[in-house]
């Protein structure tokens, strides 16, 4: 198969793959996911190819990270679509576990990364950043890449995993990529595909109202006011408002007051989905 692209489920099968790119020379870049690919997942894959000799990216829903009542049993999962898209954006491998691999028998280790975790996604997800850094610790020590992209869509993860890199001295370069969005600005996800189409079409309000939060803070607006607008709006439109914060982007420490430069996250569900976006300020014009 011209082009085709290679799936192995285990770490010994990974390494012999990777062991002639390393002795080459050829510099390799890991991109990580949960599957259920799309254009936001596959942008990454065209900055790695940017980046790097070799490609591989990883599909692999983790159980750790998701709640006790959250969505890993039902979460997307389309391997033979997954594998497909990485074949036609270019991959040179795909790394697809299953759950034994990752947590053989008598696993008993966590990587937990505190301070930036606290809040945000962790006040309502806890434990969630405790099973991403520990999954992506195993996701590089396995891979050994020279760089790892990660979506900004995910921004406070982006963070986390940042901060474990350095903190543990793994030696590979962190990559942040640009939210892919559809026309409407809904930024893309896997579990848009739960949103009825009424949702849907209440979904995109969510970047919206945040790019209206970063546009005022760019008039000199306070912050503190500034999301309380944002969150009453979310919660008129028939959002179940997470929240609406305004944070430092390095230290995603609480801003208030008028400020120069920030995030503004928001977090909201709409029914059962839970949608999560970004935005800095000042704005792009993206
Ligand atoms: P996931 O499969 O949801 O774990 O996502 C895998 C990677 O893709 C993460 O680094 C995400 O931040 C990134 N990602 C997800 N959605 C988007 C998007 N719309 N634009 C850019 N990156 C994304």
């Amino acid at each position: 198969m011209p082009n085709g692209v290679t799936a192995v489920r285990t770490v010994g099968d990974l390494r012999a793959h990777l062991a002639p790119w390393r002795k080459a020379g050829e510099r390799i870049a890991l991109v990580p996911t949960m599957g259920a690919l799309h254009a936001g997942h596959l942008s990454l894959v065209t900055l790695a190819k940017s980046k790097a000799d070799r490609v591989v990216v990883s599909i692999f829903v983790n159980p750790i990270q998701f709640g006790p009542r959250e969505d890993f049993k039902t979460y997307p999962r389309d391997e033979a679509g997954d594998l497909d898209k990485l074949r036609k954006a270019g991959a040179d491998l795909v790394f697809a576990p299953d759950i034994a691999e990752m947590y053989p028998q008598g696993f008993s280790t966590k990587v937990s990364v505190d301070d930036l975790t606290e809040d945000l996604c962790g006040a309502n997800r806890p434990n969630h950043f405790d099973g991403v850094a520990t999954v992506v610790s195993k996701l590089l020590l396995q891979c050994g890449p020279d760089l790892a992209i990660f979506g900004e869509k995910d921004y406070q993860q982006l963070l986390v995993i940042k901060r474990l890199v350095r903190d543990l001295n793994i030696q590979v370069e962190i990559l942040g990529g640009e939210i892919v969005r559809e026309g409407d600005g809904l930024a893309l996800s896997s579990r848009n595909a739960y949103l009825s189409p009424a949702e849907r079409k209440t979904a995109p309000l969510l970047h919206q109202t945040i790019s209206e939060v970063a546009a005022v803070l760019a008039q000199g607006e306070g912050a503190d006011a500034a999301c309380v607008a944002g969150r009453f709006k979310l919660e008129a439109a028939g959002f179940r408002v997470d929240y609406v914060a305004v944070r430092d982007p390095d230290t995603l420490k609480p801003l208030s007051g008028p400020v120069k430069r920030a995030r503004v996250l928001a977090a909201a569900y709409l029914g059962k989905t839970r949608l999560i976006d970004n935005v800095p300020v000042p704005p792009t014009n993206r």
